[in-house]
């Protein structure tokens, strides 16, 4: 097995997540099988409680996994399914430390950092065995220097004492800085950011520079000289036209070139032909049309992430651009969305938990139901589109879900029976991949063109049976149920033009060559309205 581990150094937010997700992709092409890791240094024991307006979307694996949302960028590149091995926090670590403390499984012995936190970090990263991958490609989260990723930093380096140093290849992503005014590209961050590495015993091979300026050669052989580099492994990360351009960027740099060298892989050059065919896609000229995406939490574009990115992929298969207009649910009412939503040609409500905005998304869900607008609701936002049709539909007034009023007479949305009485927050969901049969005759039958998926998951409330026949009766058709019948996974409008709302997260499985078929379905509507209205 080989190691490669990506840190990162002078600031966050350098887009460590995309380069190893580049890199994984590209080991992938000269037929390597790699398996993506991302150890992240907060205490949280997973992201799943997080705020999303703080930490972005969480991403679900199939296992069921409530991930950081870099792992949605490995599997979007890389295409292998990931587990909850592939997500670690500090949290996680320590959680699984102290309980074996309680369990007495230290003997009485001092349970320290060194050793007993980085054997658990290690037992993690030698988790994937010789038959599952030829390379882990682990992903420690921070900027080193930080107190938090410390353990982190010291387990990594103890994987070449483990392995070999020849198993394994350290990356650093740092950032070269460019002078306001003069434009003069400065190494100086990238010298401390690899000294603070040195200092923790690890020397880099690589060095990814993020820049926004070409490197010149003359700054290339200074880094090189400086961090004790070779000039080869001086890698530029400029700023791409779209983040899928990074892996032939990168390639083009010699990135998994030297990987493979420094590694002792001899492998054939990778072949990039399809990515790069769809990269071509992406950067040619291409039709608009604009959906708007109503949620609350629409001030963090990240926490829509993988929603985002399947209306791209969406998209590029159909040689269209999709431009989302972030609506803020707190501020649409069925007032104002006439002018809010204007020249939307589709209307998506994402997932989302508790009730503030809630409202705006019903008013989000009757637009679009009585104008003939493609809906497509994921999660809330099909919960929601079933409040809205038991209103205004069916005229049960106080319609709801038990999420926001426990009193409603008709609570057409509610927990599920295991779910009654659960008081912990993290990990009690119902989560990750579930199977779900399509009816016959039924849109999401046409687009999967397949009578069993299987998608994931991540709620507490369901679609209420006790209402099932009357909803359907007036028209809210359940298209997709779980095998035996007792959850409705789908529901559609037949006498709406497009009109699907979904109780599982289609955006987890969308891949940039292989749009979804909901969102694509969904994005060809759009562009079908557009065209009508001319
Ligand atoms: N809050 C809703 C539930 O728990 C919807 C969750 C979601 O959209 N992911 O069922």
């Amino acid at each position: 097995m080989k190691y490669v581990f990506i840190t990162g150094g002078v600031v966050s937010g350098l887009g460590k997540g995309i380069c190893a997700a580049s890199l994984g992709r590209l080991l992938k092409q000269r037929g390597l099988r790699v398996r993506n890791q991302k150890f992240d240094p907060y205490l949280n024991v997973d992201p799943g409680t997080m705020n999303p307006l703080q930490h972005g979307e969480v991403f679900v694996t199939d296992d069921g996994a409530e991930t950081d949302l870099d792992l949605g960028h490995y599997e979007r590149f890389v295409d292998e399914t990931l587990t909850e091995n592939s997500s670690i926090s500090s949290g996680k670590i320590y959680w699984a430390v102290l309980n074996r403390e309680r369990q007495g499984g230290y003997l009485g012995g001092t349970v320290q950092i060194i050793p007993h936190v980085t054997e658990e970090i290690k037992r993690r990263i030698y988790a994937t065995t010789d038959d599952e991958a030829d390379v882990v490609i682990a992903e420690i989260g921070g900027t080193v220097g930080d107190i938090e990723s410390q353990p982190f930093l010291e387990a990594i380096r103890q994987v070449a004492a483990d392995k070999g140093r020849q198993n394994v290849v350290y990356i650093h992503v740092p950032l070269v800085v460019q002078i306001p005014g003069s434009g003069e590209l400065k190494s100086k961050p990238t010298q401390h950011s690899v000294k603070e590495l040195l200092s923790l015993g690890i020397q880099p091979d690589i060095l990814v520079c993020r820049t926004d300026a070409p490197l010149t050669d003359d700054i290339r052989r200074k880094i090189a000289l400086f961090c004790n580099v070779e000039p080869a492994c001086v890698i530029q990360n400029t700023t791409a036209r779209s983040l899928y351009e990074v892996p032939l960027l990168l390639e083009r740099e010699g990135l998994d070139e030297a990987v493979c060298r420094k590694l002792g892989l001899r492998c054939p050059p990778p072949d990039m032909t399809e990515w790069q065919a769809m990269v071509h896609s992406i950067h040619a000229e291409r039709r608009c049309v604009t959906v708007a995406l109503v949620g609350k939490y629409t001030a963090l574009h990240d926490a829509y992430l993988s929603v985002a990115e399947s209306l791209f992929h969406a998209g590029i298969s159909l040689g269209a651009r999709v431009d989302i207009r972030w609506v803020d649910s707190e501020l649409l009412t069925p007032d104002n969305a006439p002018g809010m939503l204007a020249g939307c040609c589709g209307i998506l409500v994402p997932g989302g938990f508790g009730g503030r905005g809630i409202e705006g998304m019903i008013a989000a869900a009757a637009y679009a139901r009585t104008r003939g607008i493609p809906y497509f609701g994921i999660c809330l936002g099909m919960q929601v589109s079933v409040i809205e049709f038991a209103r205004n539909v069916l005229g049960w007034a106080d319609a709801n879900s038990s999420e926001f009023d426990p009193e409603s007479s008709h609570p057409v949305i509610a927990l599920m029976p295991d779910q009654v009485g659960v008081t912990a927050k993290g990990g009690t969901m119902r989560l990750g991949r579930c199977p779900c049969l399509l009816a016959q005759g039924s849109r999401s039958r046409a687009l999967y063109g397949a009578e069993e998926i299987g998608e994931r998951h991540r709620h507490r409330y369901e679609f209420n049976n006790d209402f099932r026949a009357e909803l359907t009766a007036a028209g809210l058709i359940p298209t997709g149920l779980s095998p035996d019948g007792t959850l409705v996974e789908i529901v559609e409008n037949p006498a709406h033009p497009w009109f699907v709302g979904v109780q599982f997260h289609p955006e987890f499985k969308s891949r940039p060559n292989r749009p979804h078929p909901l969102f694509r379905g969904f994005v060809e509507a759009a562009l079908h309205l557009q065209e009508q209205e001319g």
